[in-house]
């Protein structure tokens, strides 16, 4: 890259990998600005983004189910009634998107909550006492907020977005320990899906209270209620830090109106300058069980008199997240995530026969590699051609694992493999025999890139592609 050529930013190495759609001038039409047809904010996903979303949003579920949430896909419209009744047809107004058909008012989901509490208040009706508290809601759910124009911006400031969305809907004696439980989910999804370090060095907690003499007027709920809640926060930041050394800053004041929260900020060092990222909220409200009567239901069918609703998401937005996180590592992707897994290079040398054999090893190779359930490409290159085509790949699709055939390898009988490391932030080199088979010495590899993968999830999802045109 020259030096005036300006640094790639987030939407490039999302265009590179084949992520998202955005304008382009050699097709007819496409040659609008970006938004001009899904409209400014609502970012459209490519081949390679699909990939990435539906093995993010099935680990998503997968690791929630396994920590005993409830898994649901709720709708993107409702009623607006349904909105009236929780309250953001009134605070939340200006930022949604409504519409009228058959003289019925309509909304665009802007928020999960009032779904899930649908959800629980019908499992509980139907179900009576067998529901346990704490109940966990999972979704990975589809939402739209009206925000200005020129507040957007790529995939970090957009106006349809995914959250990583779960309720928790528990009783006191359970709150402390299910603020505690999101952190320690939080932490093994950034680390074991993602390769990024949740410790004292790189995270801090922000809690967001009341200003206790503002409580009954501009924080709803009573005095009790947020003396609860806030102890709760406080209770689990000190159990964050007594186990973590995770540090934690109280802002007093600057909760919203319906509840004090936690977002845990991650810090991001980059050449010098530190960014701050917001990754999980945990945010409980007082607004919600009061206009959902939960209150009622609760103490008639369990007994207790009081019960939380605590709202949390670990990455927030997924596609905030992943704009973040693209900056962040330049474009590369964890292996299960990424649209190109395995770009098989195979090195050409004109002589005829040798390359007879390099060509069918290669085929069979991303044959067997589709099969296995990976994405895999494959290009054919020369010598001369060789480093050329791998820096375009490079800075480009960014395969997650480069394998080379050529001469050598064949007469050898070996594959040289070059991972790519998200910690090192380089590529290793690893020689691969291909005998009996050459795919299980591929799959041992990726299994490896796997592990954390299968460590949350219970398996690593695989998703097959011939990715071979994005080479
Ligand atoms: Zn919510």
């Amino acid at each position: 890259m020259s030096e005036k050529m300006p640094a790639k930013t987030h939407i490039d190495f999302a265009y590179e990998l084949d992520l998202v759609v955005k304008h382009d001038a050699r097709a007819p039409l496409l040659d609008r600005e970006f938004g001009h047809y899904t409209g400014a904010g609502v970012p459209l996903f490519s081949i390679g983004g699909g990939y990435y979303r539906y093995g993010l949003i099935e680990i998503l579920a997968r690791f929630h189910a396994r920590k005993g949430y409830y898994i649901v896909e709720t709708p993107i419209i409702a009623s607006a009634s349904l909105y009236e009744l929780s309250g953001h047809l009134h605070f939340y107004k200006k930022n949604m998107f409504l519409f009228k058909i058959e003289d019925h008012d309509f909304a665009i989901k802007p928020m999960n909550c009032p779904y899930h509490i649908l959800v629980f208040m019908h499992e509980v009706a139907r179900n009576r006492g067998k529901v346990k508290l704490p109940f966990k809601i999972f979704e990975a759910g589809r939402v739209h907020r009206y925000e200005p124009s020129g507040s957007l911006y790529g995939l970090l400031r957009v106006r349809g977005f995914t959250q990583d969305d779960a309720h928790i809907i528990t009783p006191r004696e359970h709150a402390v320990e299910s603020i505690y439980s999101v952190f320690l989910e939080m932490r093994e999804l950034m680390e074991k899906l993602f390769g990024l370090e949740v410790s004292k060095d790189t995270v801090y907690l922000r809690l967001s209270l009341s200003d206790p003499k503002l409580i009954g007027t501009e924080f709803m709920g009573t005095a009790e209620e947020w003396e609860a809640a806030e102890g709760f926060l406080e209770a689990a930041a000190d159990r964050i830090k007594d186990e973590y050394g995770i540090p934690s800053y109280k802002e007093r004041g600057e909760a919203a109106f319906y509840g004090p929260k936690i977002d845990i900020i991650m810090r991001l060092r980059e050449q010098g300058i530190e960014k701050e990222w917001q990754l999980g909220t945990i945010q409980f409200d007082f607004n919600l069980p009061r206009r959902f009567r939960l209150y009622e239901l609760v103490k008639d069918v369990y007994g207790y008199d009081e019960v939380y609703i605590i709202h949390r998401a670990l990455m927030g937005s997924l596609e905030r997240f992943l704009g973040v996180y693209l900056d962040y590592y330049k474009g590369r992707l964890p292996f299960t995530l990424a649209p190109v897994q395995f770009a098989i290079i195979a090195i050409q040398t004109g002589e005829e026969p040798v390359d007879e054999k390099i060509g069918s090893v290669a085929v069979t190779l991303k044959e067997e590699l589709l099969k296995a359930g990976f994405r895999a490409g494959l290009l054919f290159t020369s010598k001369t051609g060789l480093s050329k085509e791998v820096r375009r790949i490079e800075s480009t699709s960014k395969p997650a694992i480069l394998v080379y055939i050529g001469k050598k390898e064949v007469e050898e009988g070996f594959l040289t493999v070059r991972p790519y490391s998200l910690r090192e932030r380089k590529r290793r080199n690893i020689r691969v025999p291909l005998e009996p088979d050459s795919v299980s010495g591929l799959s041992s590899i990726a299994e490896e890139l796997e592990r954390g993968v299968v460590e949350i999830a219970g398996y690593a999802p695989r998703i097959p592609a011939d990715m071979s045109y994005i080479l």
